[in-house]
């Protein structure tokens, strides 16, 4: 059967140069970064030049990248840690954030009693950014938590901006950057940032494995003890082979990352130009100038055909989402759609298609005639 992947906010295919290298560390560098023979300081070598290849990826220090299991828990300990350790008293964020934030955000408000701010989303999806500023003339310590890019709708917030308003506030800033890092440039001694978190298996990299930035200066304290592995920062032995796997994934990504850009972008407007053609009265759920690898639509179809329209679509090999990857399969509506889209239309069916470089204008094609089958 034919297959189409065009889930790619969900996760990607693991390039095969990176495949290449982790085998390698997997067959020959087993041993552990900690030792201090031979085979230890072989892997310490690897270890720390794939810390240098991701701090000059995003033009940082190697002592600012910290590496984790995932988005999930670099997300998780810097707000942990802001609060239990940093005495944040207040986390400004919003309500489309990925849910490692939201869930998280409601442990820290039942166990610190801390105040969560969720600033205003407007009806195309994006953050209200005056209301931001209304929010933080209230003087408390606190930490902004936005991400860069939503993972649904693919709206893309000017991290710059908010990183700077964040700074002329004197309040700390956590972005979650799991859709954007290895798609899009990072200065990081450009932008502002006091912490990121990012994800390898969404930039062609394996998974289980990402990082979080901590700006030089902000002390965090620990999520595990353990040993002393990340100078203490997340203890455990490293997983060599995901963080080489990582590095090399992200090095690949950003040295093709126009021409990839290009493609991808290339395959959003023909997706855009195919639906005005076959299905005139469908819309763009969000900011349609949003980030150039997700899109998500809204289908002009009744609530039945909704119900059946991912099954359907899974049958003939095509894989996309209904919102979150986290979500699909269960019958709960989008946290995020939910913010901005109006009740009539929550009803309809909306499905997130996201590209990655190796699909092409067949793979949208197919799509298009399979759901015209539907209609
Ligand atoms: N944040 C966003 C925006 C995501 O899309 C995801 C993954 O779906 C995560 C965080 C979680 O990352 P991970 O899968 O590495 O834990």
């Amino acid at each position: 059967m034919k297959k189409v992947y065009l889930d790619n906010a969900a996760t990607t295919a693991i390039d095969p140069e990176v495949i290449e290298v982790m085998t390698q560390v997997l067959k020959e560098d087993f041993g552990n970064p900690s030792s201090t023979h031979s085979f230890g300081r072989h892997a310490k070598n690897r270890l720390e030049l794939s810390r240098k290849m991701i701090a000059k990826a995003l033009n940082c220090s190697s002592q600012e990248i910290i590496f984790t299991s995932g988005g999930t828990e670099a997300i998780n300990w810097v707000l942990r840690s802001a609060v239990a350790d940093l005495k944040v008293k207040r986390i400004i964020s919003s309500k489309i954030e990925h849910h490692a934030v939201l869930h998280s955000l409601e442990a820290l408000e039942n166990e610190f009693s801390i105040r969560i701010d969720y600033v205003d989303i407007l009806p195309n999806g994006d953050v209200n950014t005056t209301h931001l500023v209304e929010l933080l003339s209230d003087s408390i310590p606190t930490l902004v938590s936005l991400m860069h890019v939503n993972n649904e709708i693919g709206n893309e917030l000017d991290i710059e901006r908010i990183a700077r308003i964040c700074k002329q506030h004197e309040v700390y800033f956590h972005t979650d950057t799991v859709q954007s890092v290895g798609k899009t440039m990072l200065d990081l001694q450009q932008i502002p940032i006091d912490f990121l978190a990012a994800s390898a298996h969404k930039f062609h990299g394996p998974k289980g494995i990402g990082f979080a930035f901590v700006r030089k200066g902000i002390v965090l304290q620990p999520l595990f003890h353990g040993g002393e592995q990340e100078k203490g920062l997340r203890s455990g032995t490293e997983s060599l082979h995901n963080i080489v796997g990582m590095a090399k994934a992200l090095e690949l990504s950003l040295s093709s990352l126009e021409e990839h850009k290009n493609l991808i972008s290339g395959l959003k407007k023909y997706t855009i130009e195919q639906f005005e053609l076959h299905f005139p009265d469908f819309k763009i759920n969000g900011n349609p100038n949003g980030f150039y690898n997700i899109i998500n639509i809204l289908l002009p179809f009744s609530e039945e055909k909704s119900a059946m329209l991912l099954f359907h679509l899974d049958m003939k090999g095509i894989a996309i989402s209904r919102g979150s990857a986290c979500q699909s399969g269960s019958a709960k509506p989008s946290h995020v759609l939910a913010e901005f889209l109006s009740e009539a239309d929550r009803k309809k069916p909306s499905m997130r298609i996201s590209f990655s470089h190796f699909n092409t204008k067949e793979d949208i094609d197919y799509l298009v005639s399979e759901l015209k089958s539907i209609a």
